[in-house]
């Protein structure tokens, strides 16, 4: 029996590996209720209303989306400044 990585599909042997295995999707996913990600997410959901006519919000896969961490750097520095 194996553990899946439902973030990165990577597969591990023992659940205490995969419990304490952090891939770059799996940070960015529990890094979804930061300020700073949920007003990138909200830049990210206007673009992708504009630019494709469909709402992105309900999509898991959108905390894997490289954009959405641009917006989000982005506003962490504009909100630094
Ligand atoms: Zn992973």
């Amino acid at each position: 029996m194996t553990f899946r990585c439902e973030y990165c599909k990577k597969d591990f042997k023992l659940e205490r590996t995969i419990a304490a295995h952090m891939c770059v999707n799996k940070k960015r996913y529990l890094q979804k209720d930061e300020q700073y990600v949920k007003l990138g997410l909200q830049f990210f959901n206007d673009w992708h209303r504009i630019a494709m006519g469909s709402n992105s919000k309900k999509l898991r896969g959108v905390y894997e989306e490289p954009i959405l961490w641009c917006l989000c750097k982005i506003w962490v520095i504009c909100a630094g400044s």
